[in-house]
């Protein structure tokens, strides 16, 4: 199947090649057609599945088709997400596809400055990407004009919902003309979405992907047992073991999100801290610093673990393990993503092992154990890379997306015993003994690395 197959025009074609992308991903073979058709859409679908694509593509083209009804403060399409970070995500997505079109389009989002985005809606625009909160006070105070709306695309619906923005979302969405095309995305489709959905779309297309389990499917997934003060030295002695592209730990809190991330410094290896308590512009910052690989390791709170789309995670590190068997699906997902093969290793205390329990039952598989030894004599030569990274790979394709099912996860059959488990902890104090001695060679290593790390500081 081919883009132009879905009927899209030559200057979105252009664009998609321009991306590497060489063929459609299912949700937007699916999709592209009836969103042309003018058709309202339901589709149950994660972030990672190229579904900004599948709605930006159509609707930029048949924005580029009708003449611009809008005139002063009017806008035809009306994208609402979640987080500032996906929106921001979405907007890039809509400028990246529509580079080759003459439609403009602007992201609203709180915790910054509204001059720019009250500039850009005066100014006129055909796309507003805009996360409920800030929509509505720009609304409250008369800046937003709604009536030239025909396109409304809610994204990751459920996360609206969750995150209590139904009564804001009621609120914008009951000042939209009835007369427009609506689409509808959520990753998960219980009761509530689904009651929402059947309140908003007419007579729409459903689309279903595979459960979130066959995205996990191209993630290597493994649990370590370590005591929570054995945490730290244990994911150093990790992420020495091999070459990662870019690195992102997740931690519970704030705090602990901080604490990681200076521990990594003092052994050498440089990473930044993302959290609720940085600025906007400080998180887009760390965000576009990870995406350039300055530095290669994250460390963050959940604030991340959904809708983030950063290409090349190779290793996700559930530091702490979620509270919430859910997040867990989403961390991992921010690996393996666009068709590529990820890692999540995830460290479990004994007083955390009702959560893995719990992860298990959600994911429907039990987690192995992981086989890496925290010893730094048998380290293999870790591998930095410089702060200017090569360019990310171009070309991806979703020709083994979803295809590994199963293959990933193995069966658990002969998972070792509560005893053998507990073992791999008690290990650990045998082999700090061992890197107090740490031979000239292993220290050579450590402190090139320390070097490389202190060239230069970011954040
Ligand atoms: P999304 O689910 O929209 O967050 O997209 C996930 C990732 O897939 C993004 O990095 C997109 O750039 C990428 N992507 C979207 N469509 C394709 C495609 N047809 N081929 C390859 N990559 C794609």
């Amino acid at each position: 199947m081919s883009f132009a197959s879905l009927g899209l025009s030559k200057s979105l074609l252009d664009s998609i090649s321009a991306e590497g992308y060489t063929e459609p991903t299912p949700i937007q073979t699916k999709a592209i057609p009836p969103i042309l058709e003018g058709r309202d859409l339901m589709g149950c679908a994660q972030t990672g599945t190229g579904k900004t694509a599948a709605f930006a593509l159509p609707v930029l083209q048949l924005m580029s088709q009708e003449p611009g009804q809008g005139g002063n403060q009017q806008f035809r399409t009306l994208v609402l997400s979640p987080t500032r970070e996906l929106a921001s995500q979405i907007y890039e997505s809509f400028k990246t596809y529509g580079k080759n079109t003459r439609l403009r389009a602007t992201v609203i989002y709180g915790g910054v400055s509204q001059d720019r985005q009250v500039r850009d809606l005066r100014r006129g625009v055909d796309i507003v990407v805009a996360t409920p909160g800030r929509l509505m006070d720009l609304t409250n105070q008369g800046q937003v004009n709604f009536k030239g709306v025909n396109t409304l695309i809610l994204d990751e619906a459920d996360r609206m919902l969750d995150m209590g923005f139904l009564p804001d979302m009621k609120r914008i969405i009951s000042l939209l003309p009835k007369e427009r095309q609506t689409l509808f995305f959520s990753a998960t489709m219980s009761p509530t979405v689904a009651g929402l959905a059947k309140e908003l779309l007419q007579n729409p297309v459903e689309i279903r992907l595979a459960p979130e389990k066959s995205t996990t499917a191209l993630i290597s997934q493994s649990v370590y047992m370590v005591d929570k003060e054995r945490r730290g030295d244990f994911l150093q002695s990790y992420i020495w073991s091999k070459h990662f592209e870019r690195v992102l730990i997740f931690t519970r809190t704030k705090r602990g999100a901080d604490r990681v991330s200076k521990q990594l410094g003092k052994s050498g290896i440089n990473s930044t801290a993302m959290h609720g308590d940085k600025s906007q512009s400080q998180r887009q910052r760390i965000l576009e610093g990870f995406k350039a690989g300055r530095p290669r390791i994250l460390v963050a709170t959940d604030l991340a673990a959904r809708g983030i789309d950063i290409p090349g995670i190779s290793l996700v590190v559930n530091y702490d393990l979620p509270m919430d068997p859910e997040t867990y699906v989403h961390r991992i997902g921010r690996t393996g993503r666009a068709g590529e093969k990820g890692e999540a290793i995830s460290f479990c205390s004994p007083e955390d092992r009702g959560l893995l329990r719990e992860i298990e039952r959600e994911i429907k598989a039990k987690v192995p154990l992981g086989t890496h030894r925290e010893n730094p004599g048998s380290q293999a030569e870790p591998q930095p890379r410089p702060e200017h990274s090569e360019p990310l790979k171009e070309t991806r394709s979703f020709e083994t997306f979803g295809q590994e099912q199963g293959g990933t996860v193995p069966d658990f059959n002969s998972r070792p015993k509560q005893t053998e488990r507990s073992n791999v902890g008690s290990s650990f104090p045998q082999q700090r003994t061992q890197k107090g001695k740490k031979n000239k060679s292993v220290k050579k290593k450590w402190s090139f690395q320390k070097g490389f790390a202190k060239k230069k500081t970011h954040y």
